[in-house]
Parts: C-alpha cells; sequence; structure tokens
C-alpha cells in the first residue's frame, strides 16, 4: 500500500498489528460507528453493497482502520490503493475492471487524485459504468464496460481540495475528530497489552496526555516508552518514567513536537504573528506544505494555538504565552481577520 511520505516504515507496522479487528476494539467515535453499522445492516438486507463512503479527518485518526472494518462486517474483499498511486487513466481502469461484485475499493489520500482520474471514476460511482479511450487522434472511440456492483471508500486530510462533483457522489461524509482522552487511555491499554508491555495507569495517562488525542502518535508514543523503560532497565512504567521519555523525544506537555513549537515561532518572530500563508510559512520553516496542513495544522487549531484567517494563519494570544513570549501585538488586527 501506497503510504503518506511522512508516515514512516516503523509506523506502517505498527499501525498494522494494533489496527482494530472489530467494532469493540475501535474506540470512540460512536455517532460514525452508530451510523455505519445501520448503512451495513440496511444494505446486508437488500442484498446490495453499501453506498460510497467519504471519510475525513486529520491523518492517525482511524479513517483506514474505519475502511477495513466495513469490509469486514459486510465479508467483502478490499482492494486499497491511493489518490497519489493512480497516475493514468488506465491505473484506475485497470483497478475497476479487476474488481468483483460486493468489492471495497479504499482510496486513501483522495485529495491527490488527478482531475482526469477524477471524471473517469465519476460514471463509475454513479452508474458502474467505465468510458476508456481506446486509440488516439480520429481513430479514437470510447468504450464503455459495465462494471459490478462495488462500494468506494475514499480517505482524505483536505476535504477541501476534494472537487465538489466527487464530494457529490459520496452517499454519505463523515468527519473523524480528535479522540478525548479516556478514549485514547483505552487506546493505550490495548495496545500495551498487545505488545505486552505493563503500565502503570498514571503511566497510561500521561502517554494519552501527549498523544495529541490521534489513535496512531498514542501508539508510537507508546513503543518510545516501552524502549526508554527496556534501555533504562526499569520494570514498573509510571507517569515519571513515561514523561521523561516523551521530554527526551520533546514532546512537551500539551503533545507539542519541536515542529509544532518552530512552526509557532516562525509564525511569531519572522511573520510578526501572521497572517502568513502556508506557502510562506512552508518555505520559512522548510516544512512540506501537506505535512504542515495535514499534520501540525489541524492539532495547532485545535489547541487554538493558530486561527485560520482568509489572509492566512495567524499565532494566536494563547500561542504567545504557550512559548513564554510576550505579546505586544495589537489585537483587534488579528480578530477583525477572524
Ligand atoms: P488514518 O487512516 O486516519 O490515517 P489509521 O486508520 O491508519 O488512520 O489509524 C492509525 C492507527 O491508529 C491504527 O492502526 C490503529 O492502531 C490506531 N487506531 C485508529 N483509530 C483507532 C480507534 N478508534 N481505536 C483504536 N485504535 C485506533
Amino acid at each position: 500500500m501506497e503510504t503518506t511520505p511522512w508516515v514512516k516504515n516503523e509506523d506502517v507496522v505498527l499501525d498494522q498489528i494494533l489496527r482494530p479487528k472489530s467494532w469493540s476494539e475501535y474506540v470512540g467515535q460512536e455517532k460514525i460507528k452508530q451510523n455505519l453499522k445501520i448503512l451495513i445492516e440496511a444494505a446486508k438486507k437488500r442484498s446490495e453493497p453499501i453506498e460510497h463512503v467519504l471519510l475525513y479527518g486529520p491523518a492517525g485518526l482511524g479513517k483506514t482502520t474505519l475502511a477495513h472494518l466495513i469490509a469486514r462486517e459486510l465479508g467483502s474483499t478490499i482492494k486499497i490503493t491511493s489518490g497519489p498511486a493512480i497516475e493514468k487513466v488506465g491505473d484506475l481502469a485497470a483497478i475497476l475492471t479487476n474488481l468483483s461484485a460486493g468489492d471495497i475499493l479504499f482510496i486513501d489520500e483522495a485529495h491527490r487524485l488527478n482531475k482526469l482520474i477524477e471524471e473517469i471514476l465519476y460514471p463509475a460511482m454513479e452508474s458502474r459504468m467505465l468510458d476508456i479511450v481506446v486509440g488516439k487522434g480520429p481513430s479514437a472511440r470510447t468504450l464503455q464496460l459495465q462494471l459490478p456492483p462495488f462500494t468506494l471508500i475514499a480517505a482524505t486530510t483536505r476535504i477541501g481540495m476534494l472537487s465538489s462533483p466527487l464530494r457529490s457522489r459520496f452517499g454519505v461524509t463523515f468527519r473523524l475528530n480528535f479522540y478525548e482522552q479516556k478514549d485514547v487511555e483505552q487506546i493505550v491499554e490495548h495496545s500495551a497489552k498487545t505488545l505486552n508491555v505493563t503500565l502503570a495507569k498514571s503511566a497510561v495517562e500521561e502517554i494519552a496526555k501527549r498523544s495529541r488525542f490521534t489513535p496512531r502518535v498514542a501508539n508510537r508514543l507508546l513503543k518510545r516508552v516501552r524502549d526508554y523503560a527496556q534501555v533504562k532497565e526499569v520494570d514498573q512504567i509510571d507517569s515519571g518514567v513515561s514523561r521523561k521519555a516523551l521530554e527526551l523525544l520533546e514532546i512537551d506537555e500539551s503533545g507539542l513536537e519541536p515542529t509544532d513549537r518552530r512552526l509557532l515561532e516562525t509564525i511569531i518572530t519572522k511573520f510578526d504573528g501572521g497572517p502568513v500563508g502556508l506557502q510562506s510559512l512552508a518555505a520559512a520553516t522548510s516544512e512540506e506544505e501537506s505535512t504542515i496542513a495535514d499534520i501540525y495544522e489541524p492539532f495547532l487549531l485545535q489547541l487554538g494555538l493558530i486561527a485560520r484567517t482568509g489572509r492566512g494563519r495567524i499565532a494566536t494570544k494563547l500561542a504567545y504565552k504557550h512559548l513564554g513570549v510576550s505579546h505586544q501585538k495589537d489585537d483587534s488586527s488579528q480578530t477583525s481577520l477572524l
């Protein structure tokens, strides 16, 4: 499976080991689970595939996991690809013509599908027709193929980048939110059991608190804490051990990593608190625009450390406070932009 550039190989392996295998293991996102269960039940009763599903929300919140759970619940085969992996119309045609009745096609990073591919997808989603042009120039002709009934599940971190004709072709759209502290604690506890790590309750709380309320991050931090405990030869992993391990990684009390702080510092020092566009921020910090937008920004927005305005991102008063920098900017100029 193609993965996003910032998801390291180690994360992919960890994701696979710890990925929930049943609804009961899938913690939180209760409304989405309820809605999906109804959708699945109804489709089963009608012996039809479920409608196309669009899942969106920041990375690591469980979109891929949901797609797997839906397939499992339906007893369907899931075929996995991603927006950037489908480069040519022929790639998509090959994927679609290889589907069997009832299959699920999962397209990750759907916002990175090119427009030509999207246009082939529309009739495939709507009426299960695949229109392909064979040949070139005057002898070119269009072939129309009937596809078996299938369900497309698309996932994206940036719904705004999906064209509206594509968005409108999904029967249901769900937004995944950051998890609550208690949910992340449950995930950490479950993962610790799976990885054979014994954690004190206080350690579970500490890891969850610094996890950006994101399951993938929580699992990664758990692994780092385990490594630290192993090297330091501590048997009982409590909050003190976890804190030390996470401080060594420069993950602060709120879960901010060095890159988060660098982004905030850049907005404050180089752009006088903003507003600054994504492109300029990426250039000034040598980070990829997509990495900022998909990984860092959603959590900084969630914590209220940055705000998005029509003219770009601004660092809020809270960001100054978090970094211990005095806030001399006239606030009226910021609020008027919101
Ligand atoms: P996304 O596709 O949104 O980037 P994934 O579905 O790949 O996220 O989830 C990343 C990892 O986080 C999974 O492998 C799983 O271990 C864990 N995870 C995600 N959501 C949940 C959840 N609701 N309950 C338990 N673990 C979860």
